[in-house]
């Protein structure tokens, strides 16, 4: 056995082997047995598909694509897609084996899967970007599908890259097929509520552990790393519920205002500008050093793996919420631990946006729409219940947010796995 201490500190971050890790510590402190915790480890299916695509010069270009299914034990496989130039195997296993512990951390009846596609999109027409969607959801087809496996938005997809997979399968099945995909605009199966069901969730989290920690919510200090579908109304919902957001970055800069930032400045200088930076009332800050200014919650809202040991250790924040995926490295992870830095996990924090796919797969299953209200306050709800199950159970364990969460997930996705035995 590899002795932790040896591994350099420098080698590149694998989310892979920090999520196999996470899961075993889970089985160890459940006591379940190494069989079990080896089934729930791995993936059920990869599937590694070419997308070559012509673009707009005439030339054909093929790029790589993945779906993984993680495990489907509590019910179809879930999760977002990726285009992304890093996408790579092990990233997009990682994540789906995150979104089957976050499908059991807040106890809907899913799984968990993840997709993605290594491109740069920015660099694609629409054209072009439609053709590489439709090509990809064609050659996932036979995996996915509304009690199989149900993709969404994720880093760079959205409404209209959805809208495309859900009809490119509804060509292949010769009917409409609404409940393939989730995060759909409106008019074909959305719902209302999804856009900002993430943020809604991680500020339902922020304001519970503040609770439960005894510390004031108003003018609480925020700092959000990331302005794009979560990062962006996160700023307002924090705001509107008494937080002070003092420091936004994006990638062209960061910006800080100890004093507050307004939200709708802020949206309309972006809308102008496309960034974050030069925001009037703002001062610019070196996007190096922005998880070192002070404020009282640390919130990473865009790629994964930013939160390494270096990052750690220059912030002064006492909380950090994990609002994008996997931000935070083993290493990074060990100096929040010795510092007493408080962490709400990626699992519980960032996992208000698959309880809304599950509500707008519910609707389409049902072909029935819900009153907004009725979104909202089950939305509410179901991530109070989590947050709550899980700081009870990392009371009683005496362990972690994090390790706490994970094991709320793997008990759950161990119960299923036991109760369905072991085909054939
Ligand atoms: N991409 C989001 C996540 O990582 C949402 C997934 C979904 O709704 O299926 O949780």
């Amino acid at each position: 056995m590899v002795n932790s201490s040896l591994v350099p500190t420098d080698r590149p971050f694998n989310p892979w082997e920090r999520v196999v890790a996470l899961i075993e510590e889970a089985g160890h402190l459940l006591n379940l047995d190494d069989g079990m915790v080896r089934r729930i480890v791995a993936p059920e299916r990869s599937l590694e598909v070419a997308v070559p695509v012509r673009l707009d010069s005439g030339e054909v270009q093929v790029f790589t694509g993945w779906r993984i299914q993680h495990d489907t034990s509590r019910g179809p496989g879930k999760g977002g897609i990726r285009f992304h130039p890093s996408v790579n195997h092990d990233e997009i296993a990682a994540l789906a084996a995150d979104m089957s512990i976050k499908t059991a951390v807040v106890n809907i009846p899913y799984g968990g899967a993840k997709g993605g596609v290594r491109v740069d999109p920015t660099a694609l027409s629409r054209g072009e970007l439609e053709r590489l969607t439709r090509r990809y959801a064609f050659a996932i087809a036979p995996t996915i599908g509304p009690d199989r496996d149900i993709p969404a938005p994720d880093i760079n997809t959205d409404a209209q890259v959805m809208s495309w997979i859900m009809d490119t399968v509804s060509m292949l099945h010769g009917h409409a097929t609404f409940g393939v995909v989730t995060g759909k605009p409106l008019a074909i199966g959305g719902t209302l509520g999804h856009a900002g069901a993430t943020s809604l969730g991680v500020t339902i989290c922020a304001l519970s552990l503040l609770k439960n920690l005894d510390r004031p919510i108003d003018d609480a200090r925020v700092i959000i790393q990331g302005y794009g579908k979560v990062g962006a109304p996160l700023v307002e919902f924090l705001t509107r519920r008494g937080l002070k957001v003092v420091g936004v970055a994006d990638v062209k800069g960061a910006i800080h205002a100890p004093g507050g930032i307004d939200p709708t400045q802020l949206a309309e200088h972006v809308g102008s500008t496309g960034t974050v930076a030069g925001c009037p009332g703002t001062d610019a800050v070196d996007l190096a050093d922005f998880f070192a200014l002070p404020t009282d919650i640390a919130i990473p809202a865009a790629l994964g793996g930013v939160l390494t040991a270096e990052v750690a250790t220059s912030m002064t924040a006492p909380i950090v919420i994990e609002a994008a995926n996997g931000p935070t490295t083993g290493e990074g992870a060990a100096v929040f631990q010795d510092k007493g830095t408080i962490v709400v996990p990626d699992v519980l924090a960032n996992a208000g946006g698959v309880v809304a796919s599950y509500f707008e797969w519910a609707q389409d299953l049902q072909g029935m729409m819900w009153e907004p209200e009725l979104f909202q306050r089950r939305l509410e709800k179901t991530m109070h219940n989590a947050f709550d199950h899980v700081w009870q159970r990392h009371l009683a364990w005496g362990v972690e947010l994090r390790d706490a969460a994970l094991a709320v997930g793997v008990e759950r996705i161990a119960e299923a796995t036991e109760l369905r035995g072991l085909f054939p």
